[in-house]
């Protein structure tokens, strides 16, 4: 009888325990991916660099980058590499950006590039290159900032290849790098002729354009004012499902702050097309976007996905 009892109290254990463990399975087997499972922060930064010491210039390490991340509330960040001559004053290189990245891969994301000029490089290599790139965990493709006109036919064949990898092109245009005219007619075949790419839009050249009555110099600055009718973004976003914008510099930032009325109400009409972006690279820089779009007090859910769940869903990352 007591053995028997003893051994009901033990059944009756191990059934109240694999009962609860049934009951917590089935709950957390019933929850969601939600976003509580993604590294903490209201951001993900779709713009960043790290960069080695050169010349007068600071390095600014992976661990220099996560502890500004963690001061600003930036769960995760796409660390772009430089490879373009007209890009910067010493090349970043993805192989440089994948060793730095390699022991942050939760929160920080490598993009990968390639000079549509690259001599002796055929259309096959570029594609080869960027499968490389790719198995070793890069989810996009970018800076793209090389001194040729955005429609160029070596620009063409590389966004092509981006395509069939499935990396989406994060550009850099003014009127030194992807080149254009007022309007953005380059920037328009482009999108026309490879619309199984996505592309991200940066710089001074693309967010002029946010503005209509603009002249060639524009392009290559940061206009102040109200923001006239015509823009060719707006109308960029009403064609074409394939665009992003990066909002990131003091470009992106320009764009909002020069008319905020008209800034605020573009954030809400085009919610699903803005990346939130800062174009960190250098330590102590200043970065205006945090204050500038915390002043326009935008709904929750325009908040959501302009500042993180754009990107992440873009880049298919998962918790
Ligand atoms: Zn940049």
């Amino acid at each position: 009888m007591k053995t028997t009892q003893n051994i009901s109290r033990r059944a009756f254990h191990q059934a109240a325990l694999a009962g609860s463990a049934a009951l917590l399975g089935a709950a957390v087997g019933a929850k969601p991916a939600s976003a509580d499972a993604f590294p903490k922060g209201k951001y993900v930064d779709i713009h960043t660099h790290l960069g080695q010491k050169w010349g007068t210039k600071e390095k600014l390490e992976a661990v220099d980058l996560l502890k500004w991340m963690d001061a600003h509330d930036i769960a995760q960040a796409v660390v772009l590499p430089l490879v373009n001559p007209e890009s910067w004053d010493h090349p970043l290189t993805t192989d440089f950006v994948l060793k730095e990245t390699a022991a942050h891969r939760d929160r920080l994301i490598p993009f990968c590039a390639v000079d549509p000029r690259t001599i002796n490089l055929s259309s096959q290599g570029k594609r080869d290159i960027l499968r490389k790139y790719q198995d070793a965990g890069c989810k996009g493709f970018g800076e793209s900032k090389p001194g040729v006109p955005m429609y160029d036919p070596r620009n063409l064949d590389l966004f092509q290849a981006c395509a069939e990898v499935g990396f989406p092109v994060l550009f850099h245009l003014d009127n030194q790098r992807n080149t254009d005219t007022p309007g953005l007619p380059g920037l328009e075949k482009v999108l026309k002729e490879v619309p199984e790419a996505t592309f991200i839009g940066h710089a001074q050249g693309w967010w002029a354009s946010i503005s209509g009555g603009l002249e060639q110099a524009n392009l290559q600055q940061y206009p102040k004012g109200k923001v006239l009718p015509g823009g060719a973004m707006g109308r960029l976003f009403d064609t074409y499902p394939n665009i992003y914008a990066d909002v990131s510099a003091g470009s992106g930032a320009n764009a909002f702050s020069r008319d905020p009325e008209h800034g605020r109400a573009f954030c809400i009409k085009y919610v699903d097309r803005l990346l939130f972006g800062t174009d960190y690279l250098m330590p102590e820089q200043v970065v205006p976007q945090f204050e500038l779009f915390d002043s326009f007090d935008l709904p929750e859910e325009v908040q959501a996905k302009f500042f993180r769940d754009n990107a992440r869903k873009l880049l298919g990352l998962s918790a």
